[in-house]
Order: C-alpha cells, then sequence, then structure tokens
C-alpha cells in the first residue's frame, strides 16, 4: 500500500515535527521566562532542580504509611462526572526510558488503574490511550476528551533527571491557568497522591506551554507521578503495591474535586 503508506509516513513525520517543534518552543520559552534549570531528557519535560526537597527518599517515606488528611469517599457519596485519562506517550514514543522500565508502559498501567478505581467510585471514564502500540496525537486526545463530553482531563506521565543534584524524586503537578477550576483539580489530585505514597512534594506549577492542558476545553492537569532517573522511584513506581497508593490518591482528589463542587 505505497500511497497509503507514504501518506501515514507524512503524517509521522509532521507529527514528529510537531513534536520537536512544540519541545523546541517549550524549552526555549521556559529559558527566556528565567524559570531556572528547566532541563529536557529523552522528550520528557524534566523537573526544576530546585529546592532541597528532593532529597529524601520517597519509597523510605512512603513506608511510613498513609499520612491520613484525605476525605473517604464511598460509593454511597453519589458523585457523577466523566473523567479522560491520558496515558501520556504511546506507541514508537516511550517518554523517558530508564534502565528498563518505559514512562509510556508506566503511565498506560496507571491510567488502567485510575480508570477502575474512578469507576468504583462512580465516576465514567474515558481512556485516551488504551494500549500500548498506539500514539494518538496531543491534538487527538483533546478533541477525543472534548467529543466524549469529559468532565475533567487528567494527564500521567513521569519525570527524569540528568543533572548533577543528588536525589531529585517526587510528584509535580501541571495546570494552565485558562480554565479557573484547572488550578484546583490540579491540587486535588497532587495532594491525594502526595498523601497517599508519602512522595517528596514538588508542588503544583501554572504553565500554558504543555499542549494538552492548554487546549483542554475543560479543566485538565497533568501529574508527573515518580522521576525514572531515581532509583528507588522507579523501583517504586513499577510495583503494584505503590501504584494502587498512587491511583488512590489521584482518584481521592479528583473525587474532592466533584465532591466540593
Ligand atoms: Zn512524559
Amino acid at each position: 500500500m505505497g500511497a497509503q503508506g507514504g501518506r501515514g509516513q507524512r503524517r509521522r513525520m509532521r507529527r514528529l515535527t510537531g513534536t520537536a517543534l512544540f519541545v523546541a518552543a517549550f524549552f526555549l520559552s521556559a529559558a527566556l521566562a528565567g524559570k531556572g534549570c528547566f532541563l529536557l531528557a529523552d522528550k520528557c519535560i524534566s523537573a526544576f532542580a530546585r529546592g532541597s526537597s528532593g532529597e529524601e527518599g520517597a519509597v523510605e517515606a512512603a513506608d511510613a504509611g498513609d499520612s491520613g488528611g484525605i476525605v473517604m469517599v464511598s460509593d454511597e457519596a453519589g458523585l457523577t462526572g466523566l473523567v479522560a485519562i491520558d496515558a501520556g506517550h504511546g506507541g514508537e514514543d516511550d517518554g523517558c526510558y530508564r534502565d528498563g522500565v518505559s514512562e509510556a508502559r508506566v503511565n498506560l498501567e496507571l491510567a488502567k488503574g485510575l480508570s477502575g478505581k474512578l469507576q468504583e467510585l462512580g465516576f465514567d471514564t474515558v481512556m485516551l490511550r488504551e494500549d500500548d502500540e498506539s500514539l494518538p496525537s496531543l491534538e487527538e486526545r483533546v478533541k477525543a476528551a472534548e467529543a466524549a463530553g469529559a468532565d475533567i482531563f487528567v494527564s500521567i506521565h513521569q519525570n527524569a533527571y540528568d543533572g548533577t543534584q543528588a536525589g531529585v524524586s517526587g510528584i509535580e503537578t501541571w495546570y494552565c491557568g485558562n480554565l479557573a477550576d484547572s488550578g484546583r483539580l490540579a491540587g486535588l489530585v497532587h495532594k491525594g497522591a502526595v498523601e497517599k505514597t508519602g512522595a517528596v512534594d514538588r508542588g503544583t506549577q501554572e504553565t500554558d506551554e504543555l499542549y494538552v492542558i492548554r487546549y483542554a476545553t475543560m479543566p485538565s492537569c497533568l501529574i508527573e507521578t515518580s522521576f525514572l532517573s531515581d532509583s528507588a522511584e522507579r523501583r517504586a513506581i513499577t510495583s503494584q503495591a505503590y501504584q494502587d497508593k498512587l491511583v488512590e490518591g489521584m482518584a481521592q482528589g479528583i473525587a474532592e474535586y466533584f465532591g466540593a463542587k
């Protein structure tokens, strides 16, 4: 199928070119904004190398158990809502890849876990990527969420850091300030994830440089749930027990978002 293959290739090239331009623009604008050491590693947004909060390992903290403070939500709460869940990357795009661990695969595992947990709580969900083979474009993901009539959009990613600072790990969550409720959603999802895992709290950050959360037409956030560059956190994020805590925390944050409205 020469013609079709050619079209597919051209489309893929356009997509790759678009991604490269987006990444370059992101890096440039971050640098111009003077936001500090903003690095890119393996097509993944690397973290701000900030503060000393990254010095404690997430895994040790997680072992201390749940820190509480999260409202327990049950089926009886009668919460409803449609949550679009975006497992970042996919297909030929692994995202961050460290020591045999693919960001795309971890994102999908967490997305599936979150979808299941939210359905247990009574929510409806739509998965914007459902398998490891497909790579929907960022635009396709946003459009699919809109077509489904999603109330909120949650994108799941993993982080990586290649700088010289030791022990950079933890969770950070991004939102775009163009919709008022995105910051509230980001804050609640972030809080739930941090509290349930005990991971290092790297805070929430506002940006208009991440496509899916900028162009989503519903409140949205993008959570980076671990640093694959940190060996302890890389081990943790691939374990079912840690993924379960993370999923539970994110789901409770989402439930609080809807419950508080
Ligand atoms: Zn990513």
